[in-house]
Formats: structure tokens, C-alpha cells, sequence
């Protein structure tokens, strides 16, 4: 096994004993391979180790390194589509988010009305719709995008609009919890994201809500067992990035 690969497995071993651990099914965590900073290659070479969900953080980034990966995988899936799913998770900006929908498939960073509108408006005019999450700011830091992580009539409003667009499929919750000392630190956040979700379920059933999107490689264990269903892993899978 190279490095990469054995970094994958180790990966997956911990969340796989984290969901033992938490009496869950390990197929309902999705390991999300962030390669942020890291070119198509390590990407192809993550595929090759099996991997097929992928994350980035800017469309920036995103926009010659999805191609690239999809155009170098065809020969491989002789012409089928290579089967990758590409997460969004970092911010993005209204005047982007075009560009978003005709790259992604699950955008995790809806954090205003305004930007959800400009989603749904951009994937209308492809006739497609997307899903998405709603990103939470649990912890209130100010470095920090997201609704607000209080139930408040200001995040009612905001979701009671969001889920009337027609075009964008709401999945879930989405954070980023707060660095921490200790891993376990970090669980009251991810279980204050949890709590919203059911929530919001009960408020708002019409959506499935089934994602919890929460967990880096500093603390996906915790969220595991908070009830993480997409843990967005980079530095363990692909290494510190410059
Ligand atoms: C970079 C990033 C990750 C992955 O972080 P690691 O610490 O490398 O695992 C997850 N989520 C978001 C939003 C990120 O920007």
C-alpha cells in the first residue's frame, strides 16, 4: 500500500470504530475526501483507492480541477461518468453561484436567504435542482459563516423561505465547530447541530433534513457519535496542506 492509501484506511478504520462505538451503521457515514490545495493527481489518486465523494472549498479552485479529473477518469469509465460526487463546503458568493451549480452536485454552505436565492435562480435556468445544506454558526464566533445556531423567528423566517425555492432540495445542517484541545470538546457543538436538525425536521417535514454535515480531521470522531452522517475529511487523507 502507498501513503495515501494507507492514510484512506486508517481513515476509514476510525470511522468505522467511532460508528461501532456509537451503535451506528458505518454506511451511514460518508467519508467527504476534501483536496482543497492538492492537484488532480492526488484526487485520481484517491480515486484509485476507491474513493468517489470529493470536496473543495473555492470555485476558484474547483473550476479547472473538476474537469480536469472527470476528462482524465474517462478513458478509465470508458465513456460512463467516473461516479464522483463533488461537495462545496466552503463559503460561497452570490455572484458565484452560477459557476457553483454547474459543478457541484451538494452545496454545503447556504448561510443567507439572498445566496439560496441566487442558487435556486442559477439552477432554475439549467433545469436542474441541487441539493444543499444550510450551514450553522454553533459556536457564534465571528470568523464564522452561517445562520445563527438559535431557533429564533429570524432563523424560521430565513428556512421557511429557503424551503419554498423550488430548485434547491435542502438535505440538512452543516458546521464547522470551533478548534479545540481535546476532540471531545468539540461534541457539544456538533450535538447543539443534531438538536437544531430534528428541530427543523419537526417544524419543517416537508424536507428530509437526513444530513448532518460535521467533523474535520481534528474531531470527526466526536461528530461521529453526535450523529455525523458526512465527515469532511482532508489533512488525514491527503496530508498537511501548505
Ligand atoms: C478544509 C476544510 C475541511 C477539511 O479540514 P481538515 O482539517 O483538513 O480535515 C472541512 N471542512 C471545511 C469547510 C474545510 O474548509
Amino acid at each position: 500500500m502507498n501513503d495515501l492509501e494507507s492514510r484512506v484506511r486508517a481513515v476509514q478504520q476510525r470511522i468505522t470504530a467511532a460508528a461501532a462505538r456509537a451503535k451506528r451503521d458505518p454506511d451511514s457515514i460518508t467519508l467527504v475526501a476534501i483536496c482543497k490545495t492538492w492537484p488532480a493527481d492526488a484526487v485520481l489518486e484517491a480515486y484509485s483507492c476507491g474513493l468517489r465523494q470529493f470536496g473543495e472549498n473555492r470555485v476558484e479552485e474547483a473550476r479547472d480541477k473538476i474537469p480536469e479529473v472527470n476528462r482524465r477518469l474517462e478513458p478509465a469509465s470508458q465513456g460512463e461518468p467516473p461516479g464522483i460526487v463533488w461537495h462545496l463546503v466552503g463559503h460561497l458568493q452570490g455572484r458565484k453561484a452560477k459557476e457553483a451549480v454547474g459543478l457541484f452536485d451538494l452545496i454545503h454552505s447556504i448561510d443567507s436567504v439572498a445566496l439560496a436565492r441566487r442558487v435556486d435562480e442559477r439552477a432554475a435556468a439549467i433545469g436542474r435542482t441541487i441539493p444543499c445544506l444550510l450551514e450553522i454558526n454553533v459556536s457564534g464566533e465571528t470568523s464564522k459563516y452561517g445562520f445563527s445556531g438559535a431557533l429564533d423567528p429570524g432563523l424560521q423566517q430565513s428556512v421557511k423561505e429557503i424551503v419554498t425555492l423550488e430548485h434547491i432540495d435542502v438535505q440538512g445542517l452543516m458546521t464547522v465547530a470551533p478548534i479545540v484541545t481535546k476532540p471531545d470538546d468539540a461534541r457539544p457543538f456538533f450535538r447543539a447541530l443534531a438538536e437544531l436538525r430534528d428541530e427543523l425536521r419537526g417544524r419543517f417535514p416537508g424536507c428530509g433534513w437526513r444530513h448532518l454535515s460535521m467533523g474535520m480531521t481534528d474531531d470527526f470522531e466526536a461528530a461521529i457519535a453526535e450523529g455525523a452522517t458526512l465527515v469532511r475529511i482532508g489533512r488525514a487523507i491527503f496530508g498537511e496542506r501548505n
